[in-house]
C-alpha cells in the first residue's frame, strides 16, 4: 500500500516543550522537528474520536 497523500488533520506533540504541531506546519519543515524550540522528538496525539452512541 502506498499512500502519497499528506494526511492532514494529525496532531503531534513535541516532547521538548509540549507544543501542539500539525502535519501541516510539519510540512513546511524539511525535516520532523519542533518549529518552536526545535526539538526532533515529536510524538503522535490521537485524533479526537467522538464515539456517537446510539440512544436506543
Ligand atoms: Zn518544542
Amino acid at each position: 500500500m502506498e499512500e502519497g497523500r499528506p494526511v492532514t488533520g494529525i496532531r503531534y506533540i513535541c516532547v521538548g516543550c509540549g507544543a501542539e504541531v500539525t502535519s501541516e506546519q510539519l510540512s513546511l519543515t524539511p525535516e520532523i522537528k519542533c518549529p518552536f524550540c526545535g526539538y526532533r522528538v515529536l510524538k503522535k496525539a490521537r485524533p479526537q474520536i467522538v464515539k456517537r452512541v446510539k440512544a436506543v
